[in-house]
């Protein structure tokens, strides 16, 4: 789960990252009223959308006067904005975070994540900010400091010192660095984040050090844990299909392609949605419908998969363990009919009552085909689309 950056702002500042004082608002006029009340002659109006790239979209503009921040705010505010993250379509604005200037002596990048690879946070950091650090580990990797964080004994000072040498920071703002550092650190590891981004991470030409940008990821596992975060969530800024397919417990997840899956065991889905690619199809989407998926779920998964314009056809395949193949048919079938699916479906099943499965199928008057193995399922629904 992503939040909006004046909510990770809200968070960080109780961890001691320093941020600027700012208003999140919802009208124009808010707007205007945000700006009188930050009381400053400079204040940033910022689009709140789960996307970056917001300041070269146009939707982080600096302001000088009520009227002008109303003004940006009238152009911003509901209507969608497009940067190179959020595709084509871009994101409506329905939040704009008003926020005391900051006059930039410098940029930096500072991010935590989890790495897998050494099975531990790393904390990153760049002293050239602004540029996107893809590009900067692209060209000059040299320029990015990486430190893995001890699981249980967190960041170690001399961690912090090295991070805040390469930076660029001493005297005053290293020790500046330093604690913002170990906040962004403490915040990761107490809120079970999987990403917290400080892009950039400033100092002032009156010599502060603070966060001028952030963006936290949780893993969604661990929200349970953290009641305060779990409320944050924006469905507006999440794919309503995944939100749809949450409430019946199915893992889901969108995807580009144009074959919709319906996969039991999220290790068979993967593997179903390589084998479509290896056959030259592209998935839809990623669907779990889980080891003991009954008919209520099924057509659930059915419904949420023809919704999304894209899909062309769709592709069954379930092992039937837990529940038995012709049960997972009659399912199927029903499902189909209760959606009046008019997209072609192949259907593979194997499993416990396998043949009774497949008799159920060919009797259902549905216009399906069958597949005995994943290959030959998935060169029929990839030749069906064509
Ligand atoms: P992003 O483009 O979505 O990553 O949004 P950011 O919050 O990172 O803002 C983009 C850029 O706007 C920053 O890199 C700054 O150059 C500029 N910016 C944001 N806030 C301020 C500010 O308070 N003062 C000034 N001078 N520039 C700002
Ligand atoms: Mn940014």
């Amino acid at each position: 789960m992503n939040i909006h950056e004046y909510q990770a702002k809200q968070l960080l500042a109780k961890f001691g990252v320093p941020v600027s004082k700012g208003i999140p608002c919802k009208t124009v006029d808010e707007v205007g009223k945000a700006y009188t009340d930050l009381g400053v002659p400079l204040a940033v109006v910022k689009a709140q959308i789960h996307a970056g790239g917001r300041g070269k979209a146009g939707g982080v503009k600096l302001v000088r006067s009520a009227d002008e921040a109303k003004k940006v705010a009238q152009n911003l505010l509901g209507k969608p904005l497009v940067t190179h993250q959020t595709g084509p379509q871009g994101r409506i604005v329905k939040t704009l975070y008003v926020e005391a200037g900051s006059d930039i002596a410098r940029e930096m990048y500072l991010a935590v994540l989890m790495d897998r690879a050494v099975q531990a946070p790393v904390v990153i950091a760049a002293a050239e900010g602004g540029v996107e650090i893809e590009e900067l580990a692209a060209h000059k990797p040299q320029a990015i400091a990486r430190h893995r964080v001890h699981p249980v004994k967190g960041l170690m000072p001399f961690q912090a010192r090295a991070l805040c040498k390469h930076l660029g920071l001493v005297g005053e703002q290293a020790k500046a660095g330093a604690k913002l550092i170990g906040g962004l650190v403490r915040a990761f590891m107490e809120l079970d984040c999987s990403l917290a981004e400080i892009n950039p991470m400033i100092v002032t030409k009156q010599g502060e050090v603070k966060a001028l940008d952030a963006k936290m990821g949780f893993d969604d596992n661990a929200l349970f844990r953290h009641k305060e975060v779990a409320e944050l969530r924006d469905l507006n800024e999440e794919d309503p299909k995944e939100v749809e397919a949450k409430k019946f417990d199915l893992s889901y997840i969108a995807l580009s392609g144009n074959i919709g899956c319906m996969v039991n065991g999220a290790g068979l889905a993967m593997a179903t949605m390589d084998v479509i690619q290896q056959k030259g199809g592209m998935p839809a989407n990623f669907l779990d419908v889980g080891g003991g998926a009954n008919k209520e779920q099924v057509t659930d998964a059915f419904r949420i998969l023809l919704s999304d314009q894209n899909v062309k056809g769709i592709l069954v395949n379930i092992f039937g363990g837990i529940m038995k193949c012709d049960t997972i048919a009659e399912g199927v079938i029903a499902a189909a009919k209760e959606t009046h699916l008019s997209v072609p479906l192949v259907v593979r099943l194997e499993g416990t009552n396998v043949e009774l499965g497949r008799k159920l199928l060919q009797q259902s008057g549905l216009d399906l085909a069958t597949a005995a193995t994943l290959d030959e399922a998935a060169e029929k629904i990839v030749a069906a689309i064509r």
